[in-house]
């Protein structure tokens, strides 16, 4: 069997779920099963939906949620025609927007927001989704189940960032397989959101479903995993942001996992970890260019040749500077990096001599309390307005020539940090005003100008 995760703008219109509907038919035979987002924006939109209904904007708060309604009802309009189906449908569609309704009114009266109250609110995004993607294929002829994802991802109750309860997922979702394969039907569930043992809807932190589908991957054994998103695979650097990106043909999960974390919104960063252990390929693929191959991900890339092949970057991150006073007490890797986890900051990557530390973590203030705690050990310097550029490849964290020609190439650019986080990765940070033609040049250098077919392919 095989995994297909599609994410919000793989299912953003009625043009985007005919392609949903096309690929689905194209692997029927590999026995999928599916995970779906919500609709693209869908999930900022209910968040902004709980915000202004806390906020006492209750009239405000439906309006958005009549706008979120009337663009899956219009999908509805444009590619179901079976009236029965219709209705059905759009029963489900009213019943919910009635449960996220009785939310906001709920939230208007208390006049405040909980975490658990926004994790309900926002569950209703994947599950419209998914619930308007079975219907499509069932009207197409493809026999599907729609499986909430609370009858199998348990999670804990740490609500926006709920984690999996393993044993406990994968018993359920067997159960769950077995009996769909022998019905012959395609699961249809949801990413990103998951239920605690109480009944309450939790969410894995935004941008989840990648890791949900490859959780369930791995869980079932799935032969591969497939992440069908806006394009063509990973590419050499974010589109948005520069021009002439190649995609990258194979990656190992490692470089995956380091251009994550540094910032390309491709994948989400945990997305890897299920499927290493077991090995489990990772395709991403372009749901809007089915025919075109995208990037493998597998235990290995190509060949180690401390090549970059793609660019990651982050605005708005902070550099921290830390001097040791003259106490030595807690002064060291494990203490400083210890004293930041616990105050939930995540550190993306960090230097460390005898006498300073430089850390690199996302914008997020310094509570008052870390910062006394981070002050007992010595003078703490915090700058911000600044972007980090990572590298990405095999053997890039741990090459000279790499490095040198780095520091060279971004002189004059008010560099903040270097650090290399392990071999598959090679970080700066500068001033962001600096990112673009940073990047741009960087990319110039080592994708452009490199340009190994082996490795890039045109994006067309
Ligand atoms: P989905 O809704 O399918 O989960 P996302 O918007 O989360 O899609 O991720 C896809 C987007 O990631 C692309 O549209 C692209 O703008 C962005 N992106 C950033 N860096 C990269 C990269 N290195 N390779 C591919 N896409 C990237
Ligand atoms: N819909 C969720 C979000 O936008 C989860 C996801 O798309 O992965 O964050
Ligand atoms: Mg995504």
């Amino acid at each position: 069997m095989i995994v297909m995760k599609f994410g919000g703008t793989s299912t953003e219109d009625a043009a985007a779920m005919r392609n949903v509907l096309r690929i689905v038919q194209a692997h029927h035979s590999h026995q999928p099963a599916l995970v779906i987002s919500a609709i693209a924006r869908a999930t900022n939109e209910l968040e902004q939906i709980s915000r202004s209904a806390a906020l006492g904007r209750k009239d405000q708060a439906l309006e958005l949620l009549a706008s979120l309604r009337r663009r899956h009802e219009k999908i509805v309009a444009e590619t179901i025609v079976d009236r029965e189906r219709k209705a059905d449908l759009h029963a489900v569609l009213s019943d919910y927007c009635d449960g996220i309704a009785g939310h906001c009114i709920r939230l208007a009266s208390v006049g405040s927001l909980t975490a658990k109250a926004m994790d309900a609110i926002c569950s209703f995004g994947e599950r419209m989704s998914s619930r308007v993607v079975a219907a499509i294929l069932e009207e197409n002829g493809i026999g599907t189940a729609w499986v909430d994802a609370a009858d199998f991802m348990a999670t804990d109750d740490n609500f926006g960032r709920a984690r999996p309860l393993l044993p406990e997922v994968g018993e359920k979702l067997e159960r769950i397989m077995t009996d769909c394969v022998s019905r012959g039907l395609v699961p249809v569930t949801q990413g990103f959101i998951g239920v605690t043992a109480e009944g309450d809807y939790t969410t894995m932190g935004r941008e989840s479903s990648d890791y949900s589908a490859t959780l369930i991957g791995s869980l079932l054994g799935a032969e591969k995993v497939q992440i069908w998103t806006d394009v063509d695979g990973i590419l050499s650097g974010d589109p948005r942001t520069l021009k002439g990106v190649r995609k990258v043909r194979r990656m190992s999960f490692d470089e995956a996992l380091h251009l994550s974390a540094f910032g390309a919104k491709v994948l989400h960063p945990t997305t890897m970890l299920p499927l290493i252990q077991k090995g489990i390929p990772l395709e991403i693929l372009n749901s809007k260019r089915d025919g075109v191959a995208g990037t493998l991900l597998g235990a290995t890339s190509l060949p180690a040749r401390s090549l970059v092949k793609s660019i990651a970057h982050k605005r708005s991150v902070q550099v921290v500077r830390m001097r040791r006073g003259t106490s030595r007490n807690g002064w060291g890797w494990e203490g400083i990096s210890n004293l930041f986890a616990e105050h939930g900051l995540n550190v993306l990557c960090s230097t460390f001599t005898l006498n300073e530390a430089s850390l690199l973590t996302d914008k997020q203030q310094m509570g008052d309390e870390l910062l006394a705690a981070a002050r007992s050990l010595g003078e703490v310097t915090v700058e911000d307005e600044k972007s980090s550029v990572t590298l990405v490849g095999d053997g890039v964290g741990r090459s000279g020539a790499i490095l040198s020609r780095l520091t060279a190439l971004c002189a004059g650019e008010g560099i903040s940090m270097i650090a290399g986080s392990a071999a598959a990765s090679l970080t700066i940070v500068i001033d962001s005003a600096r990112l673009t033609p940073v990047l741009q040049s960087l990319h110039r250098e080592w994708i452009e100008a490199a340009d190994d077919p082996e490795i890039f392919e045109p994006v067309s």
